[in-house]
């Protein structure tokens, strides 16, 4: 299944190469450092190990997490290497390793940029912890002028917090909802994307999301890919869908290349031999590949 908005961005990116006029001023996902021999691996059924980072995996509420699905490499956030302007609400608070360290860059930028301290609210929250908070709303839906059902609580096992891979942040004095009319919530809207995150629950995007906008909520996909969301306006399914639609193949950033691959569910996964990748699982069973040129 497909989904239906995808014919619609095939018109309109008419070119497999995006060419990014951007600067990046840090790249997290440098990170895989184990080059390894060229071989298959086959599908999403068995992962390659030690280089599988899956920070592109989509969850929502017609994609849902199994009740006992927690990722296998939580780190504290509070094992940030340097003392960052921000309180940290929650003791113990954790993300995955790789969304940690693009968090370190995303708040070393904004320290540098000379904003405020800011409230980290939450991280990686369990699908018990999910359930309790989705139990405990209010007002769990809404239904939009386009009949859209809206939740404001992802509901348990849809939330991007179970995949360790998203945060909330928020202003010391509690601005949640305008978080983005503050100055370095503006900022973080414009920049993040040069860290590898995303504000993922935008209000242009609540159709596709079922999520009421939330300015504060931003996710880790990591880079390239934060980038070319930011460049095309897309969120996450749609950009999904130009990757497996082999639109966006090669994408070229200041002098940085990267290509992107799909494979289908059934197919034989290649991983380059002399090149550094990461790759995700896809929700229709496929891999996707982002190799480093
Ligand atoms: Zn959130």
């Amino acid at each position: 299944m497909k989904l239906f908005y995808i014919s619609t961005f095939s018109l309109l990116v008419l070119t497999t190469v995006v060419m990014l006029a951007i600067g990046l001023q840090h790249n997290p996902t440098e990170t895989p450092t184990i080059a390894v021999a060229e071989r298959r691996i086959a599908g999403t059924a068995a992962p390659c190990a030690g280089n599988t980072t899956d920070t592109l995996r989509l969850v929502g509420h017609h994609f849902l997490l199994d009740s006992n699905y927690a990722p296998t490499d939580l780190v504290e956030v509070y094992t940030l290497s340097r003392i960052f302007s921000i309180n940290i609400s929650l003791a113990g608070m954790q993300l995955r390793q790789e969304a940690r360290i693009g968090l370190e860059s995303l708040l070393a930028a904004l320290e540098n940029e000379g904003f405020e301290k800011l409230l980290l609210v939450s991280g990686f929250r369990d699908y018990d912890t999910q359930a309790a908070l989705y139990n405990s709303s209010r007002y769990d839906v809404v239904v939009a002028d386009c009949g859209t059902e809206l939740f404001n609580i992802a509901m348990p096992g849809a939330s991007e917090h179970q995949l360790g891979l998203a945060i909330d942040l928020q202003t010391v004095d509690g601005n949640l909802r305008d978080f983005h009319l503050t100055q370095a919530g503006a900022w973080l809207h414009d920049n993040a994307h040069y860290y590898g995150w995303i504000v993922r629950n935008r209000e242009i995007d609540e159709a596709l999301t079922n999520i009421i906008s939330e300015p504060w909520h931003f996710r880790y996909v990591g880079v390239p890919h934060a980038a070319v969301m930011q460049y095309l306006d897309v969120c996450l399914e749609q950009y999904l869908d130009l990757l497996r639609e082999n639109i966006v193949t090669d994408i070229h950033i200041r002098g940085q290349s990267w290509q992107v691959q799909y494979f289908a569910d059934g197919e034989e996964v290649f991983v380059p031999a002399t090149h550094l990748y990461t790759t995700s699982s896809d929700v229709y069973g496929g891999t996707l590949v982002t190799i480093r040129r």
